[in-house]
């Protein structure tokens, strides 16, 4: 990517921070104290389409599938729940500290980034010859071939290889070493001098106070997994399952995370949508597969471009996974985890029986015999798939203006099914008894099938914008003909049509375009 395109788009990225503000997507949290960091609230359109995005997960997962059962656990669960799942003695970060400039940073995340300008570099010579030789050009010819561009892919890969090492073997030093031998200096100061690598649990830890001089350290749960892996049985026995059988749930997760400037990208409090699928041992990696496609395809159907999504396969497995994957997403900052698919074989369920001391078994009536099913999780953050959609949405385009002239405006092209609000009821002139009253008529009628606004003040061009601006699909406009002939104008937010329909057809057309059901049918 050139560098001037690498500016734009850090500048979309704070224009859509300071869109969200504006518009009551997403607050500072406490920001008359001046806010703490990390930490966001979300305003009255950020919920709404937070809920919405929650409700085309849940529906696909749960409503599709009949063999995934939904729950939602308790945020504070069993403190030893946290010695059974691993989080106490392994949910770390390494981290390290300049010692000029007192900023922590997290070791991996720094080697990640230097891996990132190398591979910009590659971009860089890759356009430059794709344009020297047109379309003879053949991009992996030139990039074996090509003496500087094969070494900087040989430096990423050895780089890459002895990062996965340190972070699976734990290996601390040397992953101050690998910092120390790329040379590698604080972003913010430019100074080399680092202290040792050292571990930081993630996870906040609170006191339960019930027996006076007796405190008892709780965990707020970093995953919302473990509740499920917790109510195997509950939920087993209780809906009469069968191997393969899923369960799902949404929830908030806490994580101390240092490295916390990306907005809602990276946050100590934030929702997970999790779900956990019970298998056959033996059947996982066929499940993981359809799992791999089927999420893939939830997000595509959002009519995301092919090119601003993808797989990265884990380079370092944890040593219980025998296959994992992220779906990536272009933000404005580049390509970073979306969503993980993992296939846990069953080390969460037996870690779980040991430490309990409960049989978390299952009895496969079929085959005859007991055993410990094997987990295919598939695991999204909320607040991420938010910030993507509004990463996508996000655009200035140009339209007429009310005298013809091209004048700019700022839309969000959100799915229509995601869109905070569905329509806007306008009516042309306030100022006309008959016509506001038509106007709250149709708003009085809708508001019982949509989230939908009405809308008097200011000129009709200035209202167009502001549902631009939150991305309301369809605004309609009553004016004097209304009176006559019973139609509406219906303007689309996207290609500006605008069409005259019956007033009794409104809420037909809107339903049809704006369904979560119609979304829901294209993943069939
Ligand atoms: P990362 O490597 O970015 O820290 P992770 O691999 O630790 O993420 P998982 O533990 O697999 O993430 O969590 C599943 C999903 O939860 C992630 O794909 C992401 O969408 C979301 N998520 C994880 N941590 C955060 C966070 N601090 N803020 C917002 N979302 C998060």
């Amino acid at each position: 990517m050139h560098l001037k395109q690498r500016y734009r788009m850090s500048d979309l990225f704070k224009n859509i921070v300071s869109h969200c503000k504006e518009y009551g997507f997403v607050f500072q949290s406490s920001e008359i104290y001046d806010g703490l960091g990390a930490v966001y609230d979300y305003g009255p359109m950020g919920t709404l389409l937070k809920n919405n995005i929650r409700e085309y997960w849940w529906k696909s997962m749960v409503q599709l599938h009949d063999n995934i059962h939904g729950i939602d656990s308790a945020i504070f669960m069993h403190p030893t729940t946290w010695k059974a799942s691993g989080h106490l003695d392994a949910f770390m970060d390494p981290l390290i500290d300049n010692k000029d400039s007192k900023k922590r940073y997290r070791a991996d995340v720094l080697i990640e980034d230097y891996i990132e300008k190398i591979n910009k570099k590659v971009d860089k010579e890759v356009s430059k010859a794709a344009k020297r030789f047109g379309d003879d050009f053949v991009e992996e010819k030139f990039k074996s071939e090509h003496p500087r561009v094969s070494g900087y892919l040989a430096q990423i890969a050895e780089i890459r290889a002895e990062l996965a090492r340190c972070l699976t073997e734990g290996d601390l030093p040397a992953l101050g070493k690998l910092i120390a031998d790329l040379d590698i200096a604080d972003p913010a100061s430019g100074s080399r001098n680092w202290t040792e690598v050292r571990q930081f649990n993630l996870m906040f830890s609170t006191q339960l106070g019930s027996v006076a001089g007796k405190e008892d350290k709780l965990y707020l749960r970093p995953e919302t997994a473990q509740g499920i892996f917790v109510n195997f049985l509950n939920v087993a026995n209780t809906t009469r399952s069968k191997v393969p059988f899923g369960i799902a749930q949404t929830g908030k997760a806490f994580r101390n995370e240092i490295i916390a400037r990306q907005f809602i990208f990276r946050m100590k409090e934030f929702e997970q949508m999790e779900m956990q699928y019970f298998v056959r041992p033996g059947e996982e990696l066929d499940y993981y597969k359809y799992w791999k496609e089927f999420r893939m395809k939830w997000h595509r159907a959002l009519g995301t471009p092919e090119d601003k999504l993808r797989f990265h396969d884990h380079d370092n497995l944890a040593h219980y996974a025998n296959a994992a994957v992220d779906i990536e997403y272009d933000f404005p900052f580049g390509f970073k985890e979306l969503e993980g698919i993992h296939s846990r074989t069953d080390f969460d369920l037996k870690k779980h029986q040991e430490f309990s001391g409960k049989k978390l078994q299952y009895f496969d009536t079929d085959l005859n015999e007991n055993y410990t099913p094997y987990v295919v999780e598939t695991s999204i953050g909320l607040d991420r798939m938010f910030l993507s959609i509004l990463s996508q949405a996000y655009q200035e385009d140009e339209v007429p203006d009310a005298s013809g002239k091209a004048s700019s405006r700022l839309v969000l092209k959100i799915p229509p099914a995601l869109a905070p609000i569905k329509c806007a009821v306008l009516p042309l002139v306030k100022n006309k008894e008959a016509i506001t009253d038509k106007a709250q008529a149709i708003f009085n009628d809708l508001r019982f099938s949509f989230d939908c606004q009405y809308d008097e003040k200011d000129t009709i061009g200035r209202r167009y914008r502001r549902q631009d601006a939150i991305g309301t699909p369809y605004c309609i406009t009553v004016d004097f003909e209304s009176l006559e002939d019973g139609e509406v104008t219906l303007r689309e937010r996207d290609s500006l049509e605008q069409v005259r329909i019956p007033i009794s057809e409104v809420e037909a057309v809107i339903r049809e375009n704006t369904s979560m059901s119609n979304l829901l049918k294209t993943l069939q």
